[in-house]
């Protein structure tokens, strides 16, 4: 008789554990307290946009996603390499590009001399990433720790590199502001942008989720119920202890994780702000009431993200960067991005119009000093998701991984 299994939480990484206990020969139930699987993997539909539950993107260098997800079938569309940073200003703001040397050579020798920075700091880009890329996946998280900030200072980066390039990038994917995140979180992310593209899928980042579901066959699904952990072996679920061989715990108790949260403001435009498919990074974030970290143009990379004729502009805001203006509701919030925008697209701005303004409270567990992380042995108990390694889709799909192997060791 098949052995069964419960896994309680339908994120990704309970979806991956999933897949990977039916691998095993196991019987699985999968309970998901919300209505829908994917977790933070969530997209709806409004007025025939597709708004992500956040701005989020996939990356095609992370080595366990490649394998889990099929990018083509998903018809993945990839953000140009590099970025385009802007310094806004009352007089009018100035845009700069950053094509990455390595894949727009032409284009990313043309940058280094655009004197937004000087060539000094794009040669040690340079060599950070030849020096990173010799690094092995498995061997980062064993580096010694230290903050993102002071790494990029041992590397000689001068302060207004660091401030207003950075900062708007890394602040918007660690979402904090002071880039206080441990360095190895840092190299694992450049170290994956570097060698991989960031990419949107066409229907939406939950689409991503549901691959992963159609993959399962014999798991059956319970959605909208929330069950009690009651031992290694019990559940309760309504009012009925169940037994399994194995139980495995796929989400963090709220109160138990320190998170990171952000705002994501959506607009719908006539056409998009941009010139190319870059994503648009604030050089300014945090200095006096500037808050945005970055604005992107989905419907640029994916146009099934806009009604024909329209555009889909996501602007994303690090929670904490907003706190510290005191900007802690929708509205607050809303005023301030529009404020902002008008500053770096002012003739276009009054033809926008907010679609959604969207807080993610628990969007990222906290990432400082986080001890040493083997991608080989796991510190877990049954439990998996982003929390027990990184907060990425790789290190949700790694959790999986490691708490699988791991639990069959231990299975009776
Ligand atoms: C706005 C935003 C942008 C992001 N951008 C990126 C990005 O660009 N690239 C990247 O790699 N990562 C990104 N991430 C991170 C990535 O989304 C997460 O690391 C990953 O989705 C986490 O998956 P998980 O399975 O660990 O947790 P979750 O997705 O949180 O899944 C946990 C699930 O458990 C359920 N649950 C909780 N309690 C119970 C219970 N008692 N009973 C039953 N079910 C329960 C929850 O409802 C949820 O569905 C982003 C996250 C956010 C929020």
């Amino acid at each position: 008789m098949n052995k069964k299994a419960a896994v309680v939480g339908a994120g990704i990484s309970g979806l991956y554990a999933c897949l990977l206990l039916e691998q095993q020969g196991y019987s699985v139930d999968l309970f998901e307290k919300s209505d829908v699987i994917g977790g933070r993997l969530n997209s709806q539909k409004k007025s025939g946009f597709i708004l992500d539950r956040g701005f989020h993107v996939m990356q095609t260098g992370y080595q366990t996603a490649s394998k889990v997800f099929n990018y083509q079938q998903l018809g993945c569309k990839p953000f140009e390499p590099g970025a385009l940073v802007i310094r806004p200003s009352a007089d009018g703001a100035k845009v700069w590009r950053f094509s990455d040397p390595f894949r727009r050579p032409i284009r990313g020798l043309l940058g280094a001399f655009n004197l937004f920075t000087s060539p000094l700091n794009l040669l040690r880009v340079g060599l950070m990433r030849l020096t990173i890329s010799r690094v092995r996946d498995e061997d980062i998280f064993l580096q010694q720790s230290q903050t993102t900030l002071d790494f990029l200072r041992s590397r000689g980066f001068s302060e207004g590199f660091i401030q207003s390039f950075f900062r708007p990038l890394f602040g918007g994917i660690f979402l904090e502001s002071d880039l206080r995140t441990d360095s190895r979180m840092f190299h694992f992310v450049f170290k994956n942008m570097s060698r991989g593209d960031m990419v949107l899928p066409k229907d939406g980042i939950a689409s991503c989720a549901q691959q992963l579901f159609d993959q399962l066959g014999s798991t059956k699904l319970n959605l909208g119920v929330e069950v009690a952990i009651k031992s290694e072996r019990d559940l309760q679920f309504q009012g009925k202890t169940l037994t399994y061989d194995l139980i495995i715990k796929a989400f963090a108790e709220a109160d138990k994780v320190e998170t990171r949260d952000v705002w994501t403001v959506y607009f719908s435009a006539p056409k998009s702000p941009l010139k190319a498919n870059y994503i648009m990074l604030n050089s300014a974030v945090n200095q006096q009431t500037n808050i945005i970290s970055h604005l992107a143009v989905p419907s640029d990379i994916q146009p099934n993200y806009a009604p024909p004729g329209m555009a889909l502009v996501a602007v994303t805001v690090v929670g904490e960067d907003a706190k510290k203006q005191s900007l802690v509701d929708a509205d607050s919030i809303e005023q301030a991005v529009l404020k902002e925008l008008s500053q770096w697209f002012p003739d276009e701005i009054e033809s926008w119009n907010t679609l959604d303004v969207q807080h993610v409270k628990q969007a990222l567990p906290e990432c400082v000093n986080i001890g040493q992380i083997s991608h080989d042995s796991p510190q877990l108990n049954n439990t998996c998701g982003d929390h027990t390694t990184h907060g990425s889709v790789e290190g949700a799909l790694i959790s999986a991984q490691l708490v699988v192997t791991e639990s069959l060791k231990n299975a009776p």
